[in-house]
């Protein structure tokens, strides 16, 4: 049987999200895109509203929640602003390898304080020479005794600045390729450990993008997650989990910026009637409307597929190339309605044309995303 329709907790969810977006978000957003700082206030309330773990089991404190969850918050807390919205759903991403893998005392170690105390997490995947191409990473984690030795670089780790832990990869075995890749829980305590100089970046300025250096870093080896090797496949399986929620953003950050293009369009008049009454207009609108809602829809689907622990790797790259690309168009038309004050920063919609760039390229570029798909379709 097939269903469109929300569950009343689920509506109740994307109520209490817009509401918080409303709120908490929205009134501040301009200033921290202005200043670049980190929205500590705004990360506070959400971590008491329970939207900074939403998908940790609930016997570790966390929401319990699905993805499908995640992206009705993404949504919501996006369309208010996409770089409060990545700082908070990071920690929960950053948490998705620890739920995967974990063993109960990893789980208890960093779970617990990640809901209880509201400490941060961060995915370091991402190296200097290592972008794309995952497994060409160069971060290595030899083995001497019951630890590891870290070394290597990582480039743009969202909540590098502030976070507690990090969940670093790096090669175990480099002649395996991805095969030789293995994860770890880092502490930002641990001696060798250091993290760079923050990005000052062209849009989501108020989430914090910074590197991690890591130099001779010791790491207990009980901080290893899952097996030797395992890591490729967990980052994979994290970004099945991750990508529809990069999507669900997408969708909220370009429903934003249709709702100010259609606000705008029905009162801007030229040549004696609103523009919304050009049909170059109308039909800019009219796409916005169509591309967005079946871009949610495909964000929904490979969320739904993750809760029904189906395999969603084609899904998932569809929805996050599909949205991602959705939002940048109608972002970037939004602008176009706007004529000249849509590129003052007087008004809403240059923001969301600098936030949507990025979304095209973390999690995965949009190449990287026709890629997946082009591969799926030799494997049919
Ligand atoms: C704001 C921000 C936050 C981020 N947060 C994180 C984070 O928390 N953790 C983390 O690990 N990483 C993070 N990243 C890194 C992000 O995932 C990478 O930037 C992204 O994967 C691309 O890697 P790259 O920048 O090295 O580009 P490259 O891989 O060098 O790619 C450059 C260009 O070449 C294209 N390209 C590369 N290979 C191919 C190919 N085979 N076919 C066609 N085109 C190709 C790409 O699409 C891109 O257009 C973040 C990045 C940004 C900007």
């Amino acid at each position: 049987m097939l269903s469109f329709g929300l569950s009343p907790e689920q509506e109740s969810l994307r109520s209490l999200a817009r509401e918080f977006a409303k709120a908490e978000i929205l009134p501040v957003s301009a200033e921290y895109d202005r200043s670049g700082e980190v929205p500590w206030p705004v990360i506070k309330k959400a971590w008491e509203t329970g939207f900074l773990n939403m998908g940790v089991p609930e016997e570790y404190g966390g929401g319990g929640q699905g993805v499908l969850a995640s992206c009705l918050v993404s949504e919501e807390l996006a369309a208010a602003c996409a770089g409060i919205s990545a700082t908070l759903a990071l920690t929960d991403l950053a948490c998705t390898p620890i739920v995967l893998t974990g063993t109960a005392e990893q789980k208890e170690r960093w779970l617990r304080p990640v809901c209880h105390e509201m400490k941060m997490v961060s995915l370091c995947v991402t190296e200097p020479e290592a972008g794309s191409d995952v497994a060409s990473l160069a971060t290595t984690a030899v083995r001497d005794g019951g630890s590891y030795i870290i070394n290597g670089n990582k480039q743009f780790i969202t909540n590098a600045s502030i976070a507690d832990y990090f969940i670093v990869f790096a090669a175990t075995d480099r002649k395996k390729g991805h095969r030789g890749i293995s994860a770890f829980v880092v502490e930002r305590s641990t001696p060798g450990f250091s993290v760079g100089k923050k990005e000052d970046k062209m849009g989501q300025r108020a989430s914090d993008t910074a590197g991690v250096s890591l130099a001779e870093a010791v790491v207990p080896a009980e901080n290893r997650l899952g097996e030797e090797g395992d890591g490729f496949r967990l980052i994979m399986q994290t970004f099945d989990r991750s990508r529809p929620g990069v999507a669900a953003a997408a969708v909220g950050l370009g429903r934003a910026a249709m709702e100010h293009a259609v606000r705008y369009a029905k009162t801007r008049v030229q040549f004696g009637v609103p523009i919304i009454l050009h049909q170059a207009i109308g039909f800019m609108l009219a796409d916005m409307q169509k591309d967005l809602d079946a871009a949610r829809l495909l964000a929904w689907r490979a969320a739904w597929l993750a809760d029904e622990g189906q395999r969603n790797s084609r899904e998932s790259a569809m929805a996050k190339v599909f949205a991602a690309d959705v939002a940048m168009r109608v972002a970037t038309e939004a602008v176009q309605i706007f004529g000249g004050y849509g590129y003052s920063r007087e008004y809403p919609v240059e923001k969301l044309m600098r936030d949507a760039k990025v979304m095209q390229i973390y999690e995965g570029t949009s190449q990287i995303q026709r890629l997946l798909l082009t591969k799926s379709l030799f494997e049919q």
